[in-house]
This record gives C-alpha cells, structure tokens and sequence, in this order.
C-alpha cells in the first residue's frame, strides 16, 4: 500500500490502514490535489446496533491490480459473500493502470456479474476535468459536476454505450470522488439509471428521484457503532495490513452481499442540504486544514 502525501481522497472508509482510520485513492488524472483525512475524530456514535456491513470494489479496470483484487475476492468468497464493484467504461486514468497483462477485461467482468456481484457504472473515463465540489461536496476535484450538461448526457450516455456492447447493463452508478451535481442527477435518470452508491446515512435514501445507498466515511465510526453500510475498497492499493483488517473484519462482523442492501426501501431524505451538503463540505474542509500541518 502506497498511501503517500498525495494521495487523492476519494474514499474515506477504505483501508490502505497506514493513515490513521480512512483511506484515500490513487491520484485521478487531472489535478493532483493533495489531502488526507480522518473523519473518526470526535465522532460521537448515536446508534446501539451493529448491523450488516457490505463491500464496494472501487476502480475495475483492463489494467487493475487482478492479483490483489483476485486476493480480496478469496475472502469474501470464504464468506459467500458478493460486492458491488465500480466498472470505469473508458478509463484514461493512467493511475489505475497496473497491471498490463491482464484477463480479457469484459469476459473477467462478465463473470463477475455471473458470480453474482452487482455491476455498477464508476464514472466514464475517471479523468478529472474541473474543480467543482457539486451537490456533494467532499472533494473539489470532479470529472461531472461542473461540466455542461449537453458534455455530461454525451459522456453518461458513451459510458452506458461501452457497458451495454460488452453485455452488461445496470442502474446503478457512482462518480470519482464522489462528486456530481443536479444535471449528473439528470443525465442519470434519463438514461435509466436509478441508483447511486454515495452519501452520508445509515439507511437507503431518496434524493432527486435517485436512490442513495450510503458509504462509510469512517470505518472506526461504522465499525464500533452503525454498520448499515458499505465498506469501500480499492484493492489495486490494499496493503497487507489492509487484506489482514477485512478479514478480521469479515470474522468479527456480519457482512452481507450487496444485493441484501439494494432490496432495502429508501427513506425520503429531508433536508438535503444540512444532512448531506453542509457535512460533506465541513469534511473537506477538515482534511484540507488537517493536510496543511
Ligand atoms: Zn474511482
């Protein structure tokens, strides 16, 4: 695992495990922003139950890290348990570029799919092209928000295009770094998309005629406290401290497929805004104030 100072935050519940509780991505093409971030501080648990955790597999691409993601794959098989992986249709993201002699990439995802796991769209090309935190704004960094929406219709629709000639279809998406605005909400309805793996919460919610599955944002919060979750894994930068946490983890709590998260009914988010917008901008803030000592 490679978490260095410039690392791009995209992740905050996955484990490279050697920055304090949260975990960051590769950088994404364009800006190479710096930050690293620490969410758990200071958080106060306000729920009593452990509930069910499930994974993301972030960053699916022809050149991935197979071995790594073959290894995390081992263990959630010794469970019987299948994620939801994040496939980017048109990467140009040259940092996700790792292994040059993998498995033919859509047969390999084809039989992901077939072994069950749930197939997502992760953006389209996982280049960042403006600096716009969006409706969320945990980063600053966007291949989406931002960007005109006839740009956006064109590169949602290319992106389903590509999944669509390889046999695979979805409703669900999610964005790099997480960041996306209204007429990303847009573009993603009319093209049939219902779904996106994002945001703060501990149950599913509605937003925008979207339905929001929540992630971790702090794996010691959701660990100790609110498991109704997705743990986000990026496998191609998984140390083996971090393959030794999940399988720990896998032991000590009860995780679930996927799909046992998507049949959950969303609740209707009331007050957007405060409960999503205003946390999501103070975390940012937080890691660039934490990134500056
Ligand atoms: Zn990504």
């Amino acid at each position: 695992m490679k978490l260095t100072d410039d690392i791009k935050f995209e992740s905050p519940a996955d484990a490279g495990l050697s920055n304090r509780s949260i975990g960051a991505e590769a950088p994404a093409a364009a800006f190479g922003k710096t930050a690293s971030a620490d969410f758990a501080a200071g958080y106060k648990c306000e729920w009593e139950y452990l509930m069910p955790i499930t994974f993301r597999l972030d960053d699916i691409t022809p050149h991935m890290d197979f071995a790594k993601f073959e290894r995390f794959r081992g263990l959630l098989q010794n469970r019987g348990i299948r994620p939801l992986i994040g496939v980017v249709p048109d990467c140009r993201d040259k940092t996700l570029d790792i292994d040059g002699d993998g498995p033919s990439f859509w047969d390999y995802v084809k039989e992901l799919e077939q072994d069950g796991f749930t197939v997502a769209m992760h953006g389209f090309r996982h280049v960042y092209t403006t600096r716009d935190g969006g409706v969320f704004p945990l980063n600053r960094d966007s291949e989406f928000a931002g960007v005109p929406l006839e740009k956006q219709r064109q590169m949602i629709g290319e992106g389903k295009k590509i999944l669509e000639e390889h046999g695979i279809k979805t409703d669900l998406f999610f964005a790099p770094s997480h960041t996306f605005d209204k007429d990303t909400l847009k573009v993603l309805r009319e093209y049939g998309f219902t779904k996106i793996s994002d945001g703060f919460g501990k149950a599913p919610f509605l937003y925008e005629g979207m339905k929001f599955y929540p992630i971790s944002y702090s794996r010691k919060r959701d660990e100790d406290c609110d498991g109704l979750t997705t743990f986000v894994v990026h496998t191609n930068t998984l140390s083996d401290e971090g393959f030794s946490y999940y399988e720990d983890l896998m032991k000590r709590r009860e995780c679930v497929s996927y799909s046992a998260f998507e049949s959950m009914e969303p609740e209707r988010m009331h007050g957007y805004f405060f409960r999503q917008y205003v946390p999501a901008a103070l975390k940012h803030a937080a890691v660039q104030i934490k990134s500056k000592f």
